[in-house]
């Protein structure tokens, strides 16, 4: 094997994340679970122990100079994550939970409101439930219908294969950036371009994609794109979900309570334009602000230079893996996403998982919360998913893993 020369020194940045320091209560592991969550750095702990330390109050009501404080944090964090997906303006930016109450967002709110019965909704087949399950309670309640974008047997989406679902009655095209089993990486800008053509509207879930590579949503074009902070070394409890201004504007609220309202009175309630509409309660200011701090190492590294790294690093796992007698790994090759799905003869998924954690390798087992994708690879798989922390000594130490998980099993060599 070629040797290989880094631009990322993946040993400096785990020195920036307490989970890779030696603990005398933890052994060290070797975390290959990142397209499930990433670890945290000590900047976004920091961020977050701060805020609760020493600026908590709540955001725009107080009329106290720690109410404004936190809510000019909060609103600096909208503003940093309007920065790194290039979005027009903050206002186009709405804090939720992760990616899959955005989605449920935009189901609830725009397609309760826009979508009739006899409307399409084209998803792929290779989409997370977040993205799935909300389009189809919507479609039963709406009597509108589900269309499936096969994938490929190489697991890609086929363009061609789009034009021919888009009719005049398609509202709308929602695909994942990146498959969070395959690691496909989609063409979401052709994809938006073609829904766009069609007269739809494209919606990208971008959850294992942000962190990974640089995501512009003027460049993609795309109406809607969500993502969770905890996929991007940010905290749990916090996503975003970016859409485009005037369609925020005619979406109606997706919860009615406390903060995104202008005036309330018997008779009328006149609602706060965008984002103010969509966060309804107290918002989770702690975790807004630790994902502002993640943003920031994320781009202290350089999204083109993570991707370029990841790049290489899958390459290198994608030749390793090979060395694996018995072992079938799905998805594009080898253009594709540090997230590699995988069987190892016919060891089950979940005793591959364990005889690794054994040695201390994490990896995740099962459908991956994508069972109609489950269905088509025939089961559950094993997956290992790259973060700029992981090195090729990560991608050496699974691959003797598999081998032991063979002798395990009783397959020779
Ligand atoms: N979409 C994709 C492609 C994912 O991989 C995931 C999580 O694994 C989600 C959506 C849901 O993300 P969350 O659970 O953070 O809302």
């Amino acid at each position: 094997m070629a040797t290989m020369t880094f631009s990322i020194d993946a040993g400096e940045i785990r020195g920036q994340f307490p989970f890779f320091q030696p603990h005398p209560e933890m052994r060290s592991v070797i975390y290959l679970d990142n397209a499930a969550t990433t670890q945290k750095p000590y900047a976004v702990i920091e961020a977050v122990s701060n805020f609760w330390a020493y600026h908590n109050a709540n955001v725009h009501r107080g009329g106290h100079g720690a109410g404004a404080k936190a809510s000019e944090l909060y609103e600096a964090a909208r503003e940093r994550v309007a920065k790194f997906l290039n979005a027009r303006e903050p206002a186009e930016i709405v804090f939720t939970r992760g990616t899959t109450e955005a989605i449920n967002l935009v189901a609830s709110s725009w397609g309760e409101a826009f979508i009739q019965p006899g409307d399409e909704i084209i998803v792929t087949e290779m989409e997370h439930h977040a993205n799935l399950l909300p389009w189809m309670r919507l479609a039963e309640k709406k009597n509108a219908k589900l269309v499936v974008w096969r994938i490929t047997e190489d697991g890609r989406l086929n363009l061609d294969d789009l034009r021919t679902l888009l009719t005049e009655r398609t509202r709308l095209v929602a695909v994942a950036h990146i498959s969070n089993v395959l690691g496909t990486i989609n063409p979401v800008a052709e994809i938006c371009r073609l829904a766009h053509a069609a007269g739809a509207l494209c919606l990208v879930d971008a959850a294992q994609s942000v962190a990974h590579m640089p995501v512009d949503v003027q460049a993609i074009d795309c109406d809607f794109l969500m993502f969770s902070g905890h996929k991007a070394y940010g905290p749990t409890g916090i996503g975003a979900l970016y859409a485009k201004r005037a369609l925020l504007e005619t979406m109606p609220p997706y919860q009615m309570g406390g903060g995104m309202v202008q005036t309330v009175s018997w008779e009328r309630v006149v609602l706060a334009p965008p984002p103010a509409k969509f966060e309804a309660g107290t918002p989770p200011i702690g975790e807004a602000i630790g994902l502002h701090a993640a943003l920031d190492f994320i781009d202290s590294i350089g999204r083109d230079a993570i991707e370029a790294y990841e790049h290489e690093l899958t390459q290198y796992a994608l030749e390793r893996l090979q060395e694996v007698p018995g072992l079938r790994l799905y998805g594009p090759v080898p253009d594709r996403a540090g997230i590699f799905a995988f069987t190892l003869e016919d060891i089950h998924p979940h005793d591959i998982a364990t005889v690794l954690d054994t040695r201390d390798i994490a990896i995740r087992s099962g459908l991956h919360c994508a069972h109609p994708l489950g269905e088509r690879l025939g089961g559950s798989t094993a997956r290992a998913s790259l973060a700029v922390y992981n090195d090729t000594a990560h991608i050496d130490a699974l691959i003797e893993g598999l081998h032991q998980v063979r002798k395990v099993f009783g397959y020779a060599g």
